[in-house]
């Protein structure tokens, strides 16, 4: 095997026109560091003048050499250069200067697509922009301008909605949030959009064609009120579904309330309070109710059924806000609206204000609550989405320029994640039986 042959190789280049010379490694400093450079020679074999299209009998001549000097990926981790002889020819037809072109670099390009496609494997990694531009030896508006390549390929398409979808936002800035949709089935985020007002939001939503939103027959969110009339706005065929988290969080806050509450009155007690908390947000049928064991601020041996029910004795308001808890928290589990919808509907007096705001509040969202007991969707893969953009966030300090903080969750949670599936559906470990 001839020396260009094995560099080539060695260098994944697929590139047939290219010829290294004999003496083709040289060490060079260039920016004060100690780099490789390859020479070769680079060349083309035209059949017809692509400036003009007229046939090349002899009519392309050469005249001429032009020099480039191209970033390649580092060897042995040492910054690594091509330097090519690219052969210039001149056709007589049109007059026209042509330059020998490759498939290791684009036209006008000083940075081989090897090297891209590796920052490009970076981008899915939760890293700062800045850590990949010194891992390859590259500034960070090219690490920039590789991903931006990608996301703008892959532009968001108005036309095309999925069957449901999920809806949430994060914080971007100080008082500045931004609106997030995706796909629920699969979690492949559709569109990030910076400020969540409704303003905004109308104006965001009427891009989409009628055909799109009407396609659209589930939206899955948190309890926002905002959200529901813009919901019922765009969406006319969706059912809006509450997200079944968001609801037991919503509970749990205000009982939790409760008890600290109760602890700060109670001073005696005021430890037992605060060291059992875990037990009486647990449901009641998940308590241990069989085995005696010692608790520290107990001196006697008691089951977890008895602690709870000793700090619910003491106060009346805590124990008819416990008892409550725990009704609607049984149905949500078991998920029968019609039970929950007779819980939520009863007359209660004697409980905690928290609980009772807490009340309202899932009364005046019922109607969406038996969706959510209905059907399975939920906002987990939504919750995954932006725990990703808020420790994309985090690594890289904040972020200025909102497109370019898009473009990057847009790579890691709707380009890569597509491949990630499909390679483990292709490629999945056999069974061997
Ligand atoms: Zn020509």
């Amino acid at each position: 095997m001839s020396i260009t042959n094995s560099i080539t190789k060695l260098l994944n280049f697929k590139e047939e026109n290219l010829t290294f010379y004999e003496d083709f490694l040289e060490e060079r400093i260039i920016n004060h560091n100690r780099c490789f450079v390859l020479k070769g020679y680079l060349f083309n074999n035209f059949d017809f003048c692509p400036k003009c299209g007229c046939i090349n009998n002899n009519t392309i001549i050469k005249k001429g050499i032009e020099k480039s000097l191209i970033k390649i990926n580092k060897i042995s981790e040492i910054t690594s250069y091509l330097e090519l002889d690219k052969q210039v020819y001149k056709c007589k037809c049109c007059n026209k200067k042509i330059t020998a072109q490759s498939n290791i670099v684009n036209f006008g390009c000083h940075i081989s697509n090897n090297l891209k496609m590796a920052v490009l494997n970076c981008a899915k990694e939760i890293m700062p922009k800045s850590l990949i531009s010194r891992l390859y030896n590259v500034s960070d508006n090219t690490v920039q301008n590789i991903f931006n390549t990608i996301f703008y390929n892959d532009k968001v398409y108005k036309d095309f909605l999925p069957k449901a979808i999920c809806i949430d936002e994060f914080t971007f800035k100080k008082k500045t949030y931004a609106f997030n949709i995706c796909n629920a089935k699969n979690g492949k985020t559709i569109d990030v959009v910076l400020d969540r007002t409704a303003y905004n939001l109308d104006k965001y939503f009427s891009h989409y064609t009628e055909k799109a939103r009407k396609r659209v027959k589930f939206v899955v969110m948190d309890m926002y009120g905002p959200y529901i009339d813009l919901i019922k706005k765009w969406f006319p065929n969706a059912k809006i579904i509450i997200d079944l988290f968001h609801i037991v969080q919503l509970l749990t806050k205000s009982l939790n309330k409760t008890r600290i509450n109760v602890m700060n009155e109670n001073k005696e007690d005021r430890n037992k309070y605060k060291r059992y908390w875990r037990l009486i947000l647990k449901s009641r049928f998940d308590l241990n109710t069989s085995s005696w064991q010692k608790f520290r601020c107990f001196k006697e041996l008691m089951t977890e059924v008895d602690v709870v029910d000793y700090l619910l004795k003491k106060d009346q308001f805590f124990e008819n806000s416990y008892d409550l808890y725990q009704d609607i928290l049984y149905h949500l589990q078991h998920r029968d609206y019609i039970g929950f919808n007779k819980v939520i509907n009863k007359k209660y007096e004697n409980i905690s204000k928290q609980m009772y705001t807490t009340l309202n509040t899932l009364k005046k969202y019922s109607k969406y609550i038996k969706n959510t007991l209905e059907y399975s969707y939920s906002n987990g893969v939504m919750e995954r989405n932006n725990n990703t953009c808020k420790l994309i966030k985090r690594v890289s300090f904040g972020s200025r320029n909102f497109r370019n903080m898009k473009s990057r969750i847009m790579i890691i949670t709707n380009i890569f994640r597509k491949e990630k599936r499909e390679y483990h559906t292709k490629y999945s470990i056999p069974k061997y039986t």
